[in-house]
């Protein structure tokens, strides 16, 4: 922020048509004597501003509403009937002007009040006209209709129908995982080793590699903005604010070595109905013992399938191994499948008929 610059603001008069008179030094026309309507003031272009010095601002101008007279925002009764200013009308400001660094100010032109008056009346005419809240009623019509859109759309995509298929056929698998304690190698940064048993850097391993990016100030961005204080003054002033480039953040990515379990194979058994399902047979090299090349065993897993079949589409869903022994082939079920690709099949939805 820097210092605050005040200046007049400029207006026309409405009845002998004198332009560029001042806002705060021409409370009545010079030519005509014509009062200052404080709706016709604008901003001046950089070349034509009148400066004001030491103004204190005391509010925005006040119409007296039993004469008309400009009051400025202090006063409480009117300087020339002497009504009380409370029913006035309070000066109306027009909106700040904004300009870069290195831009100059355009005037923001004369104004047409009558015009001015004729469009903000018709606009009033028309919101009345219209049920209340007829915008916002629009608006929200067209969200709802967005929403729904999209619902729909979902809905349409996941939407499924019933079908009955047949057991044709049965399938199991048992999978037992075999692991093994071993050297490895792998890469990380250094400030976050892997997990492991004896892990160490490799030295010399480490180079450095972006790891983010990180905001950094370069200058600032400053523009200048006059403000209509509804005095027959606005401001200008210098408005500064911080301007960012994102910089590279590099560290280091090292290598390690360490000793752990790895998965080293899978015992895997499958088979029908007719076939009992069995685990597999395997033995372990030094079971157990954390030693280079000794193994255990991590985890066993079963499946039972159902192969089912529906017109042209054949489908595949688990079932409870007992359940899946006592059905017996050409079992009817029906299921859920999807209404948009009646390969895809809910599983969780089978049901036996
Ligand atoms: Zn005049
Ligand atoms: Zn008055």
């Amino acid at each position: 922020m820097s210092e605050v610059k005040h200046y007049e603001m400029l207006w026309d008069c409405q009845f002998c048509g004198t332009k560029k008179l001042l806002g705060k030094t021409h409370r009545f026309c010079p030519n005509c004597g014509a009062p200052q309507n404080p709706d016709s003031r604008y901003y001046p272009s950089d070349a034509e501003k009148v400066a004001v010095e030491d103004h204190i601002f005391v509010g925005a101008d006040v119409t007296c509403a039993a004469c008309n007279y400009l009051n400025s925002g202090n006063a409480e009764f009117c300087v020339q009937c002497g009504a009380p200013l409370k029913a006035g009308k309070v000066a109306r400001t027009l909106g700040a002007q904004s300009r870069g660094m290195n831009e100059v100010f355009e005037s923001s032109g004369s104004r047409d009040i009558v015009k001015e008056k004729f469009d903000a009346e018709m606009q009033r005419v028309a919101a009345a006209d219209k049920p209340s809240g007829g915008l916002n009623m629009r608006t929200v019509a067209i969200v709802l209709a967005v929403i729904a859109g999209i619902v729909g759309v979902f809905l349409f995509l996941t939407r499924t129908e019933e079908r009955v298929a047949l057991v044709t056929g049965h399938e199991w698998e048992r999978v037992i995982t075999i692991e093994k304690y071993d050297r490895f190698t792998t890469q990380s940064w250094r400030d976050v080793p892997p997990a492991g048993d004896a892990v160490s850097l490799v030295v010399g391993s480490c180079v450095q590699r972006q790891r983010s990016t990180r905001q950094v100030q370069d200058g600032e961005t400053c523009s200048t903005v006059r403000t209509d204080r509804g005095d027959g003054t606005f401001s200008e002033q210098r408005v500064c604010s911080p301007r960012y480039r994102s910089e590279p953040v590099y560290d280091d990515w090292c290598s390690w070595t360490g000793l752990s379990w790895q998965h080293d194979r899978d015992v895997r058994t499958s088979g029908g109905l007719s076939d009992p399902p069995v685990w597999g047979e395997f033995s372990l090299s030094c079971a157990n013992e954390r030693r280079i090349g000794c193994q255990r065993e991590s985890g066993r897993e079963e499946k039972y399938l159902l192969q089912l079949k529906s017109d042209e589409f054949t489908y595949k869903c688990p079932l409870p191994q007992a359940e899946w022994q006592n059905t017996p082939i050409e079992a009817a079920f029906s299921l859920q499948v999807l209404a948009i690709d009646n390969s895809q099949a809910k599983c969780d939805t089978l049901k036996r008929k």
